[in-house]
């Protein structure tokens, strides 16, 4: 009988790397999740390379019986050196990962933007199967996005073809991304930067309103302990004021989705992300009322992703049933 090959899948975040393996149909086994070891920048390669060992061990496979590895990393990348080049949330300029993985462990390994992977993980084991114009948006810590149209999954020079979250939304530009620039949509409704959107916005606002909302205590009065979660929280207590900013969120979110359908024209966008999965209904229903203002094209269906927060582990399976030879 011929043993079952299976597939790594690795999904790199700035906080967290998480693992398992899969069979080809997207069954996985053994999943782990460690906190990213940021000692050096060769650190992370090893301790992947550590689990892959031990998760072999505790199922019993031999490492060269696997298939592949797949990776699915925030980026911005070097996909022909396999490598991440200056990383917004790792505190290295090069970290090299294909290649000490492969060679250590003799596995052709694949490594693919984590929105890239998601969309190719919807595509073969979520909603967007049997679709061939699909994009995943993440709104999580950052906003990024992975596009397949026509077919055809869109990589770009640099595999960095579908940086959505660094869409232009304010030419004002009153907030500053992570990325230097100024106006970006990530600036304003990623996880890490709406704090930021809101306090600029409490600023403009009557000091009455402001402490009357539930959002002020919470905070004890100090407004730089804001956070994402505070602002969705007091919305799902009723807070009037939270309630508007989490619609005003959703205008922006909308002139973003909007971009993107305008550029990709596509049949599905699906959503994942710690913001959306955490605040579905809150994220969502706002961008569909509003999106209509901004597109011209004709407007898809808008979901979360029903893969959760595995999405980046499905895309890294796909990606390596896409990439082998
Ligand atoms: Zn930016």
């Amino acid at each position: 009988m011929m043993k079952e090959k299976y597939i790594v899948a690795v999904d790199l975040g700035g906080t967290r790397v998480r693992l398992a393996l899969s069979n080809k149909d997207g069954s996985l086994i053994g999943k782990v999740q460690e906190r990213v070891d940021k000692s050096s920048e060769k650190a992370i390669g090893k301790q992947i390379i550590a689990i892959i060992r031990s998760l072999c061990r505790e199922n019993e496979i031999d490492c060269v019986d696997l298939e592949g590895v797949g990776i699915a990393s925030a980026g911005p990348l070097d996909l022909k050196k396999g490598a991440l080049i200056n990383p917004t949330n790792l505190p290295f300029e090069y970290v090299p990962l294909t290649k000490p993985i492969s060679e250590e462990l003799g596995l052709p390994t694949y490594l693919v933007n984590d929105c890239t992977a998601a969309v190719l993980g919807e595509r073969a084991f979520g909603a967007g199967k049997g679709l061939d114009n699909i994009v995943y948006i993440t709104i999580g810590t950052g906003i990024g996005g992975g596009a397949i149209v026509d077919g055809q999954l869109l990589l770009g020079k640099d595999g960095n073809a579908v940086e959505i979250g660094h869409l232009t939304i304010d030419f004002e530009g009153r907030l500053k991304c992570g990325c230097g620039k100024k106006g970006h949509w990530e600036a304003y409704c990623s996880g890490r930067n709406l704090p930021n959107f809101v306090k600029m916005r409490l600023e403009e606002l009557d000091e009455a309103i402001v402490e009357k909302s539930l959002i002020y205590p919470k905070v004890k009065g100090d407004l730089s302990k804001l956070t994402s979660e505070i602002l969705f929280n007091a919305a799902k207590d009723g807070d009037k004021l939270s309630l508007r900013l989490v619609d005003e969120i959703g205008v922006l979110n909308a002139i973003g989705f909007a971009n993107v359908i305008n550029a990709y024209d596509p049949s599905l966008i699906t959503v994942g992300g710690t913001v959306t999965l955490q605040n579905e209904k809150l994220v969502l229903s706002p961008v569909r009322r509003y999106v209509k203002d901004y597109v011209v094209n004709r407007v898809p269906k808008i979901m979360a992703t029903p893969l959760g927060e595995d999405v980046g582990i499905f895309g890294a399976v796909a990606a390596v049933l896409k990439f082998r030879p």
